[in-house]
């Protein structure tokens, strides 16, 4: 097995027909790295950095971050790195920044912390962009973004840490600044978000969460989370058609991106990039190289149109049997 891991790190992610797709990691611990870069990784699509500050008992300094940053993307120079501002709240609390709400996933999360703060928004893309001196290959993401307010407010920030940094003396590019589509307003706003951002991401977790009204953790409703539901498939499709008419490119970087019926489908949506844990990689390229992009738009085609999940997924999973 070992071997054919390494055998299929150095091939690329194609579908037999030539259509070519991009898979890139998710990563929190320098540990995912070591595993993306041997299985072939072609970037980090999402850096959660709020690992690291959860493995703390107190916020990591600026300079503690830029090391973390640092490391991550020295790694993977020059393919790029995709860092997420801090996305805690939600389920993700810091022992040391609690936060207590009824009704967490709907309250203080993500962007809405951090634009409240903006020392620590700042602390962080400071630390970042720092980082990525002589390296250039960062990316900044947003995460739980819901209206173009926060991106333009976020955009304000980043550009003011780097100037401060230019006139500090560092030798850095401005980096690329991205949106997440996770919140179902952002999908009904996606064409005014890609025209300001440059590059779109889906948090398909969260998206389907919030979408179908489903707490992403909550057992008890496990069984009507369904990242395959109709509305969820809707919504995808809507995400990179929209971002494509406006010249961006778009990326998914949820769990379905790691499961081989979700990236067939997201492939024949037009997905640019999956991003996805490095143990779920090999089997994702090894599928896609599997498959024609021809006949993966027949399975869309198939079940873009079913009305239940349950069907959907029933049909997804007979075509994956069917191909072995
Ligand atoms: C998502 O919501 O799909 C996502 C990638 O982010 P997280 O799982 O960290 O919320
Ligand atoms: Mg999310």
């Amino acid at each position: 097995l070992a071997r054919n891991l390494d055998h299929l790190a150095k091939l690329p992610a194609v579908t037999s027909d030539g259509h070519r797709v991009r898979l890139l990691v998710n990563t929190g611990l320098m540990a995912d790295v070591v595993r993306s870069l041997e299985r072939g990784a072609e970037g980090v699509g999402l850096f959660r950095t709020e690992v690291p500050f959860l493995l703390r008992d107190r916020f990591p300094s600026e300079e503690e971050q830029r090391e973390i940053y640092r490391e991550q993307l020295e790694a993977f120079a020059p393919l790029p790195v995709t860092m997420r501002t801090l996305d805690i709240g939600g389920d993700k609390a810091l022992a040391y920044f609690p936060i207590e709400e009824t009704n967490p996933f709907l309250g203080w999360r993500g962007i809405r912390v951090t634009l409240d703060h903006p020392e620590i928004f700042l602390a962080q893309v400071r630390a970042m962009m720092k980082a990525s001196q002589g390296l250039n290959n960062l990316r900044i993401m947003l995460p739980m973004i819901s209206g173009l307010n926060e991106l333009e407010a976020s955009r304000k920030l980043v550009e003011r840490a780097y100037r401060e940094l230019l006139e500090e003396g560092y030798e850095i590019v401005m980096p690329p600044l991205g949106v997440m589509v996770e919140v179902p307003s952002a999908v009904y706003q996606v064409r005014e978000l890609a025209e300001r951002a440059d590059f779109i991401s889906v948090g398909s977790n969260d998206l389907t969460q919030y979408l179908l009204a489903v707490d992403r953790n909550n057992s008890r409703v496990a069984n009507i989370y369904h990242a395959l539901h109709p509305a969820v498939l809707r919504a995808l499709q809507e995400i990179v058609t929209t971002a494509h008419s406006v010249g961006i490119e778009v990326g998914i970087c949820g769990e379905l991106a790691g499961e081989p019926g979700g990236a067939i489908l997201l492939v024949a949506m037009g997905y640019d990039m999956l991003s996805m844990n490095a143990t779920n990689l090999p089997r994702i390229k090894a599928t896609l190289r599997a498959i024609r992009q021809e006949d993966a738009h027949l399975l869309l085609q198939q079940v873009i149109h079913m009305h239940c999940a349950e069907d959907i997924e029933k049909a997804v999973h007979s075509y994956l049997k069917k191909i072995g």
